[in-house]
């Protein structure tokens, strides 16, 4: 049953009540009219106690070890004595309707750590309207005490930069491939990154990931820093339970990263800018959405995308005719 009281979910998230929070993202992953207006009103109560949590992206390609990554990561953080919570973002999951991050079992031993929440990735809906609900997804969490956001992504469109701009660090995750390194990979995804882990340093691997690490070291060399107090190392590891090295230093660097850019400022300003960007997405999804609602454009558009195919109307025209419906709407 779905209680309709905000409150009951928001005292239930700040109280950490595991069913409560579940219900909660539920209702945010919702494409339900009514759950969004709900949901809407849950995270707009909760918000006043997010934001202190440290928020790490992290995307790599496929078989990179991003799970076996965050499994090592986390544990190693619940140890510790935080809460981490693991989210994705994937739009693949309704393009080919199998979600490239949850088409295997993941994380297994995080999963059954109590300290630990991992969410798969919210299906349906654009690449916004996936990142939307992962961004409320994550401030429901936050409220509820979890204190490490792990958001995790796989280099399609356009994900790289969004989860980035969700974060406060942004990691990529590399393997040590037989050729030329550099080629593989996007400029963009390393003009994101601030810091590079070539993973999968163990066994016979060592030598050509340390060969990978000085690559991508000169590769960066060639980018402008991001940050005027930050050069984006670049390092290896293996997150191999036996062999596990590299990941502590990593959490320590993504510790001193954060004193940095507070210390400058950068950080306070990254998450206004952020927070810009947020509202930029909801007004983009918003007009979407009341575009594909709207009973005019739903009685017209068919007709019309036939007639601009067809040739016997132009785009300008039928774009022009169906943005004026919208105009008619609210003059009533
Ligand atoms: P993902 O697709 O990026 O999430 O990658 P997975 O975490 O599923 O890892 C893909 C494969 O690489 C699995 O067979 C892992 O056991 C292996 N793997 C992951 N990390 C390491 C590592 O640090 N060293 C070695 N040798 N293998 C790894």
């Amino acid at each position: 049953m779905i209680s309709k009281s905000p409150q009951v979910y928001v005292q239930g998230v700040l109280s950490r009540d595991k069913r409560l929070l579940a219900k909660t993202i539920t209702l945010v992953e919702s494409s339900l009219a009514e759950h969004q207006i709900l949901a809407r009103k849950i995270v707009d109560e909760l918000l006043p106690k997010t934001g202190q949590a440290v928020r790490v992206g992290i995307t790599g390609v496929p078989g990179a070890g991003k799970s076996t990554f965050i499994e090592s990561l986390g544990t190693m953080l619940v140890r510790q004595g935080h809460k981490v919570a693991v989210l994705a973002v994937d739009p693949s999951s309704q393009r080919s309707g199998g979600s490239v991050l949850a088409d295997k079992t993941r994380m297994e031993k995080l999963a059954t750590l109590d300290n630990a929440f991992i969410r798969p990735s919210p299906s349906g809906g654009t690449l916004g309207g996936v990142a939307r609900k992962t961004r409320e997804t994550m401030l429901v969490c936050e409220a509820a005490g979890f204190d490490v956001m792990i958001v995790e992504t796989v280099g399609v469109g356009q994900s790289e930069t969004t989860v980035a701009s969700m974060v406060d660090f942004f990691l990529v995750l590399m393997i040590a491939g037989a050729g030329d390194e550099i080629q593989g990979i996007k400029k963009g995804v390393l003009e994101l990154a601030d810091a590079i882990a070539v993973n999968k340093a163990d066994g016979d691997n060592i030598v050509k990931a340390e060969k990978a690490r000085k690559q991508y070291e000169s590769a960066l060399h060639f980018l402008a820093p991001v940050s005027p107090n930050w050069t984006p190392p670049v390092m290896t590891c293996s997150s191999l339970e036996d062999q596990r090295t590299g990941i502590e230093e990593l959490w320590k660097t993504i510790l001193i990263h954060r004193e940095k850019l507070m210390a400058s400022g950068e950080l306070q300003a990254r998450r206004r800018k952020q927070a810009l960007d947020w509202m930029w997405s909801l007004v983009d999804e918003g007009l979407k959405t009341r575009f594909n609602e709207h009973p005019g454009v739903k009685k017209k558009l068919s007709g019309f995308l036939r007639e601009v195919e067809r040739g016997t109307k132009a785009p300008t025209i039928a774009a022009g005719e169906l943005l004026f419906l919208l105009d008619k709407e609210e003059a009533v």
